[in-house]
């Protein structure tokens, strides 16, 4: 396996257990894990000179609808609240079918790696006309990041009181049998797996009780992880309160979603008790700022989350809801709104950037990764700070203040994706064109 060293690293934030800064250190890569840390090493295998470069973790992006990057910005849906949003464009994904699934799932993913990602989660929910999981994974392997796509599903269609329109449901019976099918298929609960399926009821508004308290039981049989959306605004809350009689996050205890291996996307408005819970059960969060003042959501209390000692990770949300999917910059706005809200020490740039990398991969349950420490798998960002962004920077580790959202080398298991602020793995631009194609399609 190929094996790359990084000479004389400018900066390199390890986010490991001390917070580690090193400055002129050597990093070498080999068998897709960090093999050695250490000044003046050799090695046989390719030499990057990183004099210039902020060395991260890759950022770690917890929550995401790939698929969405086919309808950005689509006019009816730009100003709209989320239920009004979500009507907009259900009409549209119901036309989607398998070539829209990959090619989106391609582009969103290059998106992400350019913006320093190196691992993400996907919420697919809908699996319209023959479009499967399959279809998402067959993208992020040729992209080459590391992928936990998670099997979503809606059951409750607008004849049965739901938001959905009915062609965009499935039967219960028929959700379970795939999530057991996809799990088979390309779950890998090894160190250092590239992919890792989760289950991942769209939201208590979109399935029934008996389906979340089933997929939940399904989980802890198969050991794979669970989330869905929860919490996310006021109109969500309501909801929970009439339909259910409770607050969500006792909806989401009732029926076995708490625990070290479930995160919820959003949870803005979650309560104190709600935090304590989470913190108490080892529950993780995706918090995915961009989407929640994109949709005028709200700002979710991460400063009480990680006071608490809740898991905290960052989601770019779906690119319909944000419409970007640039995690550098969720990471600052991150940083951004926790300050609106809480006065300007309410976030650091470097806890920031440590939620978007460590904080992720704990929330994913990936101790193998999120660090830069001998051992930990090889995926790391490569920012380079000789250009005009960081140009006068003080503190190069203050990234999210001063400093480049687009990285220059990405290296995910030891492999290059990125090299030279370009994607290397394959053809993006031949993948982008496809994608112009899909949308002018679903526009006529
Ligand atoms: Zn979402």
């Amino acid at each position: 396996m190929t094996e790359i060293l990084l000479q004389r690293v400018g900066l390199a934030l390890t986010m490991d257990d001390d917070s580690r800064e090193l400055t002129e250190c050597d990093i070498r890569l080999k068998g897709g894990v960090i093999a050695e840390i250490g000044a003046g090493l050799a090695s046989a295998g390719e030499v990057i000179d990183a004099r210039d470069c902020l060395v991260t973790p890759g950022l770690v992006n917890t929550h995401h609808h790939l698929y969405q990057t086919l309808t950005r910005a689509v006019p009816g849906g730009q100003d709209a609240l989320l239920f009004g949003w979500l009507k907009t464009l259900y009409p549209i994904w119901a036309r989607f079918g398998p070539d829209e699934m990959f090619t989106s799932a391609q582009v969103g993913l290059a998106e992400l790696a350019l913006s320093g990602c190196t691992m993400s989660s996907d919420h697919l929910y809908l699996y319209p006309n023959g479009a499967r999981l399959d279809d998402t994974v067959a993208a992020a392997r040729e992209v080459g990041l590391r992928f936990h796509p998670t099997r979503g599903a809606m059951s409750i269609g607008e004849s049965d009181g739901g938001l959905p329109p009915d062609s965009l449901v499935e039967k219960e019976a028929a959700i379970l049998e795939d999530m057991v099918r996809v799990v088979d298929a390309f779950h890998d609960a090894s160190e250092g797996a590239m992919v890792r399926v989760g289950l991942a009821p769209c939201s208590p508004f979109s399935v029934s009780r008996e389906l979340m308290r089933d997929t939940a039981l399904l989980a802890r049989d198969k050991a794979v992880m669970l989330h869905t959306h929860l919490a996310e605004n006021d109109e969500d809350i309501a909801y929970s309160l009439e339909k259910f009689g409770c607050r969500p996050g006792q909806y989401a205890e009732d029926l076995g979603w708490t625990g070290a291996d479930v995160w919820h996307a959003h949870c803005v408005k979650l309560d104190g008790e709600e935090i304590d819970l989470f913190a108490r059960t080892r529950t993780g969060v995706a918090h995915c700022p961009c989407s929640n003042c994109r949709l005028g959501s709200g700002i979710a209390p991460v400063r009480a989350m990680r006071d608490a000692g809740v898991k905290v990770g960052l989601g770019v949300d779906g690119s319909a809801s944000n419409d970007s999917g640039n995690l550098a910059l969720e990471a600052r706005q991150a940083m951004l709104l926790q300050r609106v809200a809480r006065g300007a020490d309410a976030m650091s740039a470097r806890e920031a950037l440590r939620i978007a990398t460590r904080g992720g991969a704990e929330v994913l349950g990936r101790a193998d990764c999120g660090q830069i420490a001998v051992g930990k798998r090889a995926d790391l960002a490569l920012w380079d700070m000789s250009g005009v962004e960081a140009a006068g920077s003080w503190d190069w580790a203050a990234l999210l203040l001063a400093g480049p959202t687009r990285v220059h080398d990405l290296f995910v298991e030891g492999r290059a994706v990125v090299r030279g602020g370009a994607v290397v793995s394959f053809d993006l631009a031949a993948a982008v064109r496809r994608q112009n194609d899909l949308a002018r399609r679903l526009m006529a």
